[in-house]
């Protein structure tokens, strides 16, 4: 724990605000990373984003916030620690944790500052939404450790302008994104689904993914597709097969062409016995749908002996979106 960086709030907050604050001293809150389990890509608008039709869905790694009153030494700072000082994420007012906060506090005024400390538990770069859930989960703990109290739709809001995927960590679970995918409608599930994920050493840059796909040939029709009714029915049912056969991602051609080894972890999870591997969101993590514990022991053991990934993780979804646990 020994990265620090104090960046000053600076002018984002008005000086005539009253002071106004929580009672709590600190407040935890657990956010999850996320998993597509189809993600359908339109061409570009004139604003350069890609339309999307897309299914998140929460996975059991959990990035968790730590938000602390200050000491009157750094008062009206946001201050950024993280738990392992290794982690490959900046820790300056880049940092989608210390942007939230910031952002937070021009919102409403309030300009105490916080000290906000981060463990991450989702792969950084991987297409799995954790710099996103890190964002949430710091939205919804300063809202509690400030007192400004906003309800879920205004902190949606400030989610979507910090990311396209953060507002999907706020609500968890299962949920279908429009837009940019920031705009979010939970959807019935049944049942618990196990997944595999494998880790690359290197990250992808998420523009990167999209300006390849946006020249594969056939790729970036002009609307998007709609989710399938055999998805949609396959979480209703609970039905893990059913739903192996209807997960898809627009990006992954796009990933697997700057990345080729990514098809060849593809088909050593699916020769494990992964029901499907498919790309997760602009990748490089390949997840790997398995039936249950047993096939996710396989799965795990097979990608570890391929010496093609960095890591393996495993996690049960849906889980909950970004709550104070403490
Ligand atoms: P997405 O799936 O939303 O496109 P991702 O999972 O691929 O995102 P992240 O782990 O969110 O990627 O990180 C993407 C980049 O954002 C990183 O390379 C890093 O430089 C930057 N970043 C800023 N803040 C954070 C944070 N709190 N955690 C991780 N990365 C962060």
């Amino acid at each position: 724990m020994s990265h620090l960086r104090a960046v000053p709030n600076g002018p984002t907050g008005p000086s005539t605000a009253p002071p106004r604050s929580g009672s709590a001293s600190s407040v935890r809150v657990e956010a999850p990373g996320k998993v597509n389990l189809f993600l359908s890509a339109g061409a570009p608008g004139p604003d350069g984003y890609h339309p999307l039709t897309t299914v998140f869905q929460a996975v059991r790694l959990i990035e968790t916030v730590t938000a602390r009153r200050q000491s009157a030494q750094n008062h009206g700072t946001v201050t950024l620690t993280l738990e392992e000082p290794d982690a490959a994420v900046p820790i300056d007012a880049s940092n989608l944790a210390v942007r939230a906060a910031d952002l937070l506090a021009e919102v409403t005024g309030v300009n105490e500052g916080v000290d906000l400390l981060l463990r991450k538990r989702v792969p950084v770069a991987g297409g799995m939404a954790g710099g996103s859930a890190d964002a949430a989960a710091t939205l919804v703990a300063c809202n509690a450790l400030w007192g400004t109290n906003l309800p879920l739709p205004e902190l949606s809001a400030l989610a979507s302008r910090l990311g396209a995927d953060v507002p999907f960590p706020l609500t968890g679970a299962t949920a279908v994104g429009h837009g940019r995918g920031d705009l979010v409608t939970p959807i019935m599930t049944r049942g618990s689904y196990h997944w595999v994920f494998a880790l690359a050493e290197q990250g992808l840059s998420t523009p990167a993914v999209f300006r390849r796909f946006d020249v594969l040939p056939g790729a970036g029709e002009p609307a998007v597709r709609d989710i399938p009714e055999a998805l949609t029915a396959a979480l209703r049912a609970g039905d893990v097969r059913a739903l192996a056969d209807s997960l898809h991602n627009d990006l992954q051609a796009a990933a697997i062409d700057l990345r080729p080894e990514l098809a060849r972890v593809i088909s050593v999870a699916e020769e494990a016995g992964a029901l499907r591997a498919i790309v997760s969101g602009s990748g490089p993590t390949i997840a790997a749908l398995v039936e249950d514990a047993g096939g996710a022991q396989r799965v795990s053991r097979a990608l570890k002996a391929s010496g093609l990934v960095a890591g393996v993780l495993r996690a049960d979804a849906p889980v909950a979106g970004a709550r104070v646990v403490g």
